[in-house]
């Protein structure tokens, strides 16, 4: 597989439309993302180095929110490997964790979620900005196969 996947491109044109009306964390944010999670993912509570790059701002909901209410600190394989689009209470539930470590971990989640309200946007702009997406993705795949039929001439 190649490292630029034409699914890897698809995502990041989706956030970056999605960002002009959903911006992310700012670096003050993130650092109290950080904080809160004590450095430690929130799903598998493994320990994380920020100056290592090991720590992830996921998405509890895969392509929701940006803002902090949806997003908590995660270990790469957590985030990346394992989760994809999983419900995150479902995912949690999966660990291989004791019951009790779980429930404190997804009460730490919905706790913060709890001190993050959850961004409203208003009517209609969220499915303008899906429209957007739909439209660049669709120009997007027809030039994917363009290039292919390309490959295919090599
Ligand atoms: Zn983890």
């Amino acid at each position: 597989m190649p490292e630029y996947t034409s699914s890897y491109a698809k995502n990041i044109i989706k956030r970056s439309l999605r960002e002009i009306i959903d911006p992310g964390p700012s670096k003050k944010e993130k650092q109290t993302i950080w904080d809160y999670f004590g450095s430690e993912c929130a799903y598998c509570g493994k320990r994380l180095h920020k100056g290592r790059r090991e720590g992830h701002i996921d998405h509890l909901v895969p392509n929701g929110a940006n803002q902090l209410y949806n997003r908590v600190l995660s270990c790469k394989e957590c985030n990346g490997d394992e989760k994809r689009d999983k419900s995150w209470k479902r995912f949690l539930a999966q660990k291989r964790s004791n019951v009790k470590i779980k429930a404190k971990r997804k009460a730490k989640i919905l706790q913060w979620q709890k001190r993050h309200k959850k961004p409203i946007f208003r009517k209609g702009v969220l499915s303008k900005v899906e429209s957007l997406q739909d439209n660049v993705i669709s120009y997007y795949e027809r030039n994917v196969e363009k290039a292919r039929r390309l490959r295919n001439k090599r």
